[in-house]
C-alpha cells in the first residue's frame, strides 16, 4: 500500500475554453478510485479552478486581471468539486475539499493543523482533493502553480510518491516539437544544473513554465526522499504502470537518507 499525490492540471481536466472534458475527467476518477479500491492511499491536487470557472461563466477567456481570476476560481471551485463529488461517489469514494495557501504550509502551526486532518481523512478512507484558495490567495501569499504546491503536499504529508499528469510524456533532453532528435529521459537520479537548465535556464527551447515548475516540484520531493514522476496524463492507465513499478515518463529519485 502507498501514500499517492496525484496532481492533475487545467489542460487535462478541461478543454481551452473551460468546458469540462468529460472523457478524461470520467477515465481519471475510475483509475483512482480503483488504486483506493486495492488499498493506496490517494489525495489529488486538482487546478482547475479558474478555468472552469471562465467555462461556467461563459467569459469569452480566462481572466488575466487578479480580481477576475479570484472571483473565477470562487465560481469553478464549487463547481469542480460538485463534479468530482459525484463521480467519485458512484464508486462509493468520499471526497473532501482542502484549499491552501502558502502560509498554510509554511507556517509550523499552521502546517500541523493542515497535516492532522489530513491524516484523519485518509485514516477513514476519505480522497482529500486540493486546490490552491485561488480567490483569496493573491501573489504574495501564493504558492503560485500547482506541481509545487503538489510536492510541498506530498512532503508534508509524508507520501511514497507524487505523480505529476502532465500533457508531455516526461522530461526530454529538448523540446520535442521543436526538436526531432529530443528524447525522453525515462530516469533523473539526481537533479544537477543540466537537469535544472532544461526547465527553461538559457538557451533552453523547453523554456515553458510548465517544465520548470515540475522540476522545481522534483528538487522538493527528491529533498525529502519521495520519487516523483512526470508522465502523459492523457490516458490515467498510466498510473497502474507506475503502481506496478514499469518504466513510464520521467523519474525522478527520491534521495533517501
Ligand atoms: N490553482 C489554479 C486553478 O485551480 C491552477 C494553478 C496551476 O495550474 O498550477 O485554476
Amino acid at each position: 500500500m502507498a501514500r499517492i499525490v496525484v496532481k492533475v492540471g487545467t489542460s487535462t481536466l478541461a478543454y481551452p475554453g473551460g468546458l469540462l472534458n468529460i472523457r478524461h475527467v470520467e477515465k481519471l476518477v475510475k483509475v483512482l478510485s480503483d488504486l483506493k479500491n486495492a488499498g493506496h492511499e490517494i489525495v489529488l491536487v486538482s487546478s482547475g479552478a479558474i478555468g472552469i470557472g471562465a467555462g461556467r461563466l461563459s467569459l469569452p477567456a480566462r481572466p488575466k486581471d487578479i480580481p477576475g481570476k479570484q472571483a473565477a476560481a470562487a465560481v469553478g471551485q464549487c463547481r469542480l468539486m460538485d463534479i468530482y463529488d459525484s463521480l467519485f461517489s458512484a464508486y462509493d469514494h468520499i471526497t473532501a475539499q482542502i484549499l491552501l495557501t502558502k502560509e498554510d504550509l509554511e507556517d509550523r502551526e499552521r502546517r500541523t493543523n493542515f497535516i492532522n486532518p489530513m491524516n484523519q481523512l485518509l485514516a477513514w478512507k476519505v480522497l482529500p482533493i486540493i486546490n490552491e484558495n485561488d480567490t483569496v490567495a493573491t501573489a504574495e501569499i501564493k504558492v503560485g502553480d500547482n506541481d509545487t504546491l503538489s510536492a510541498i503536499v506530498a512532503e508534508a504529508i509524508q507520501a511514497d510518491v507524487n505523480i505529476l499528469l502532465s500533457d508531455i510524456d516526461g522530461l526530454y533532453t529538448a523540446d520535442p516539437r521543436q526538436d526531432p532528435t529530443a528524447r525522453l529521459i525515462p530516469e533523473v537520479p539526481a537533479i544537477t544544473p543540466e537537469i535544472l537548465a532544461l526547465g527553461g535556464g538559457a538557451g533552453s527551447s523547453l523554456g515553458t513554465g510548465g517544465m520548470a515548475t515540475k522540476i522545481h516540484a522534483a528538487q522538493i520531493c527528491c529533498e525529502a526522499g519521495i520519487d516523483l514522476y512526470i508522465v502523459n496524463g492523457r490516458n490515467p492507465d498510466i498510473l497502474y504502470d507506475i503502481v506496478e513499478g514499469k518504466q513510464v515518463g520521467t523519474r525522478f529519485r527520491g534521495r533517501k537518507a
